[in-house]
């Protein structure tokens, strides 16, 4: 069988002429179907023959609504999606000014063990193929009729530790035979795998690379995330550097706050001289995000008050900071929260 949500289109052109026999053209057709979220029996302008063909030898990989949570404050919607063979995940679609954005999962579970995030309580379990990812932004998009125009990975799992499934997601889900979904809205986040970042900068794509920092000092980083101890704040900056070197894309960074531990005032300065050192004056963002407490974790969110002094102390060292407004917190929007739930609910 064939995995057709997994081909580029120069795959699945290639697919309908020497599987199916059929005339390249077909191929447009077939592609238009499965951004609505169609299977065969659905494709109502091929032929029945057709159609049987492809149940024969095609699989497609949208997964099931398992469960959708609706935000009552701000709309955001929650699914737990399952494929095929029972794995789970999660994605988040939130409404911004500028548009609808999904927050996509990119494996089933993650090996990267960082302290605070509950998507890494059982390990990782498989990786996602590229059609998988690719389906849970169809299958939102058909659920909600609306057109989704940002997606963000940010769900469970680390992308780079799924590196070719991820870039072929990238690359089918931005081609216009496709959903057509521009790379310059695809952000891919990172806790800072450096091999990998070297690689990526290498697929000259036009997408946002996002670091996970979380600290600005290896003491604390390598206490939250233990990728720090493989892979040092020294060896990732420098590693941020040479991406926007070559690719001319400015880096973003993901800075959770954890009280007590990353988010004094004193911590803001440091950071700004890091940014200073590796960066220069070249641009980056950094995204403030107050942590959220997951029941497996003692972290403890910083108040309000404190983000925002943090982040004027990286204003006033002319870094440019904004703070995550928070969406879906009455849903357990935060990656991994519902999916853990759910395996402890069959565990028990
Ligand atoms: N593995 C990738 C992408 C998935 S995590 C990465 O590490 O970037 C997406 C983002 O959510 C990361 O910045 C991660 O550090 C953050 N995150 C995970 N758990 C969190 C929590 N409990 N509170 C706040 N942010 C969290």
């Amino acid at each position: 069988m064939t995995e057709l949500m997994s081909l580029e289109f120069n795959e699945l052109e290639a697919f309908v002429k020497n599987e199916l026999s059929e005339s390249s053209f077909r191929a447009k057709q077939i592609s238009k179907w499965i951004c609505k979220g169609c299977n065969a029996d659905q494709m109502s302008d091929l032929s029945m023959a057709l159609r049987d063909k492809l149940n024969s030898c095609a699989l497609f990989s949208y997964p099931e609504i398992k469960r959708k949570l609706v935000s009552k404050t701000d709309r955001t919607v929650k699914y737990l999606f399952t494929y095929l063979d029972g794995e789970s995940v999660e994605s988040v679609l939130m409404r911004y000014e500028h548009g609808l954005s999904i927050c996509v999962s990119t494996e089933a579970g993650c090996n990267m063990g960082c302290k605070f995030c509950a998507s890494t309580i059982g390990g990782k379990k498989r990786d996602l193929t590229a059609g998988e990812i690719l389906g849970q932004v169809i299958v939102a998009q058909k659920d909600c009729g609306e057109r989704i125009s940002n997606i963000v990975m940010m769900g469970i799992g680390e992308p780079l530790d799924n590196f070719d499934n991820v870039i072929k997601f990238i690359k089918i889900v931005s081609s216009p035979n496709s959903l057509n979904i521009g790379q310059r809205h695809i952000s891919l986040s990172t806790c800072g795998l450096v091999d990998k970042i070297d690689l990526l900068a290498k697929e000259d794509l036009q997408i946002t690379l996002s670091i996970s920092l979380h600290a600005y000092d290896d003491n604390i980083r390598s206490s939250i995330m233990p990728i720090n101890k493989k892979w040092n704040i020294d060896s990732l900056m420098r590693a941020c550097k040479r991406y926007f070197d070559t690719t001319g894309r400015r880096v973003s960074f993901e800075y959770t706050l954890i009280g007590g531990k990353n988010d004094s005032p004193e911590g803001a300065k440091r950071l700004s001289e890091l940014f200073r050192k590796y960066f220069g004056k070249a641009p980056l963002h950094v995204n403030l995000i107050n942590v959220n407490t997951v029941r497996e974790n003692q972290f403890v969110s910083s108040g309000r008050e404190r983000v925002e002094a943090f982040c004027k102390v990286l204003s006033q060292n002319g870094i440019n900071a904004t703070v995550r407004r928070r969406l879906g917190d009455d849903i357990a929007a935060a990656c991994g929260q519902l999916r853990s739930a759910e395996i402890q609910n069959t565990n028990t």
